[in-house]
């Protein structure tokens, strides 16, 4: 307990009102992270299944405190999305990433997808299709490029989801379904909402391909996105095993530490001109 009255950023605590106060901590130093530019993006790669060919690349956030180092999403988007932090956040990543991905184009990777994780929170925001365009105005993204990755519950927490997504379709984005399989969508719902792509979590894809339970509902999932006309991406594949099972199967795209964990900048620069050269 000593050990953690000294860490402010311990998050498990069966204490609530330590954990408030964690919470609150987390929130006074986010808003530090803002002032101070500590909030950071790393790319992850999202390749073909077959060859490793890069398609393009999954925005994630980081937050690089000065004395506790690099703080993972999952520490601290869900306090942003409690103390409201998450909209001026989101279209943090939203402007940062979209004005990264164009310097990428004008570097040559011309057809480059770019994947930006939104919340729910941000969806509910009244205004947020206007907070997309503002981005892809000022900074000539291309909207045809940029996709916004939601989850199952986020459609379900959101007012109006349908007409939400039939005005950012408008707008010319692409509109995936982040970690497919762990929410309970009926196939009617999806087949009814203005969807592109899901990605199979990596709940289901990491014990592929021994686990029974697993390898049936991926293969459901693969014939399902086939039967929608849905694009598909594998969630952290890390074997060949596995991208063995996948492809058999018919997926075609994936993310992985197989083929690449979340990059800085500069290892995304290296790698755009690598793969130019050919
Ligand atoms: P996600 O959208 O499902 O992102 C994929 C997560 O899986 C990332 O963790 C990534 O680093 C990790 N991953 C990728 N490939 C592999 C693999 O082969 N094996 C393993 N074990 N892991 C892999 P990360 O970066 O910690 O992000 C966690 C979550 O935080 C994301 O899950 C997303 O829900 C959220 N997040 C990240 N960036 C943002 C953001 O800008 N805005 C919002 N609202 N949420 C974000
Ligand atoms: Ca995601
Ligand atoms: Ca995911
Ligand atoms: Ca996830």
């Amino acid at each position: 307990a000593k050990e953690r009255g000294r860490n402010r950023f311990a998050f498990y605590s069966s204490d609530m009102a330590e954990r408030a106060l964690e919470r609150l901590h987390i929130e006074q130093g986010l808003l530090r992270a803002i002032a101070n530019d500590q909030l950071m993006l790393q790319y992850q790669p999202v390749v073909r299944l077959d060859d490793g060919q890069l398609i393009g690349f999954e925005a994630l956030i980081r937050w690089d405190e000065p004395t506790h180092g690099r703080i993972g999403p999952d520490r601290f988007i869900p306090v942003a999305e409690e103390c409201g932090l998450i909209d001026y956040i989101g279209s943090w990543v939203l402007h940062t990433a979209c004005t990264q991905a164009q310097a990428w184009i004008h570097q040559g990777f011309v057809d480059l997808r770019l994947a930006v994780n939104v919340s729910a929170r941000q969806m509910n925001a009244g205004d947020f299709d206007v907070t997309v365009s503002d981005a892809l105005a000022l900074t000539g993204f291309p909207a045809a490029q940029l996709e916004l990755e939601i989850t199952e519950s986020t459609l379900q927490a959101v007012d109006h989801s349908r007409q939400l997504l039939g005005r950012l379709k408008a707008l010319g984005v692409r509109i995936s379904i982040d970690d497919f399989g762990t929410g309970f969508s009926s196939l009617s719902r999806l087949k009814h909402l203005p969807i592109d792509r899901i990605k199979i979590d990596r709940s289901f894809v990491q014990d592929l391909p021994g686990d029974g339970n697993d390898a049936a509902i991926t293969e459901a999932i693969i014939a399902m996105a086939g039967s929608l006309g849905l694009g598909l991406i594998a969630e952290g594949v890390e074997t060949p095993a596995q991208q063995q099972f996948l492809l058999a199967r018919g997926c075609t795209e994936a993310q992985g530490f197989l083929f690449s964990r979340p990059l800085d900048v500069a290892d995304v620069d290296a790698l755009i001109v690598s793969t130019a050269r050919g």
